[in-house]
């Protein structure tokens, strides 16, 4: 699932695209891919208005449109953007669910085989984004808001890195990597982390997510994550224990181990980040 790093990356590529540019026409081919308004609605109110921004909150895709309205989109587990420059042929892609020509005839495609990615075209982003927790790599994200909020939940650490009510943004690659760098088990309740480890945990997730965005993203095997170019994301070599379980932990050398939490797989080593 695209998490912070991989949402950053493609809103960065589609910017220079989409800005200033209106849209001439839309075509649905999975209806429930538009989550709001309805199908009708969505494409009368989505062609002729233009492209003001392009940006980011948490794991949503934001594109603000010229008529105050944006259009906000989640990929969930699969969903990707293809761009197309005018001229080129259209893909031959199974799983295109939504496909918009811009008034420079290139075309912008929503390809999803999982089918989860949802589109939500609202007055008002706050609707969606109101409940979502702090931006990781916004200044407000600082180690003693860290140290003073975990303080307050007794749960898994890592459980809590990955609700988007907390922390925005964060999924399973990067809190593996983030409690690694950290040495922190990810069944250690949150309360219980010490002031030196909440620190090592901040400074954790701000440089793995600095990295990865760096690095433009983690392309894993099952390559549902590539940039709307088709080209992958270059952080894979970067991981240090994520889907590497068996493998050596590059601090230590002890063999990194999976777990499950949560219905996620975690990847920790044993010995660098002790069981509580
Ligand atoms: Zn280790």
């Amino acid at each position: 699932m695209p998490e912070l790093p991989e949402v950053e990356t493609i809103a960065c590529h589609l910017r220079p695209a989409l800005t200033g540019r209106v849209v001439a026409q839309v075509a649905i081919a999975w209806a429930r891919t538009i989550d709001r308004p309805d199908v009708a609605s969505f494409q009368s109110q989505i062609v002729g208005d233009r492209f003001v921004s392009v940006g980011r909150r948490g794991k949503y895709l934001l594109f603000g449109l010229e008529s105050g309205r944006v259009l906000l989109v989640h990929l969930r587990m699969s969903g990707r953007f293809d761009l197309r420059p005018g001229g080129q042929p259209p893909v031959n892609e199974p799983h295109t669910r939504a496909s918009f020509q811009l008034d420079d005839g290139a075309w912008v495609d929503f390809i999803d085989p999982r089918k989860f990615g949802r589109f939500y075209l609202v007055d008002d982003a706050d609707d969606l984004l109101h409940g979502l927790g702090i931006e990781p790599l916004s200044p407000d994200f600082t180690a003693s808001w860290l140290q003073d909020h975990l303080s307050e939940h007794r749960g898994e650490i890592k459980r809590l890195l990955l609700d988007q009510n907390f922390i925005a943004g964060l999924g399973n690659i990067y809190v593996s990597e983030s409690l690694w760098h950290a040495r922190i088990h990810p069944a250690r309740s949150a309360a219980s982390l010490t002031p030196p480890e909440s620190r090592r945990l901040h400074t954790a997730i701000v440089q793995v997510l600095r990295s990865a965005v760096a690095d433009g993203g983690t392309s894993l095997n099952d390559r549902q994550y590539v940039y709307p170019n088709r080209d992958l994301g270059g952080h894979q070599p970067h991981l240090m224990v994520y889907d590497r379980s068996g493998d050596a932990c590059p601090r230590c050398g002890y063999a990194v181990e999976r777990t499950v939490q949560g219905q996620r797989s975690t990847y920790f080593c044993p010995v660098c980040q002790p069981a509580p």
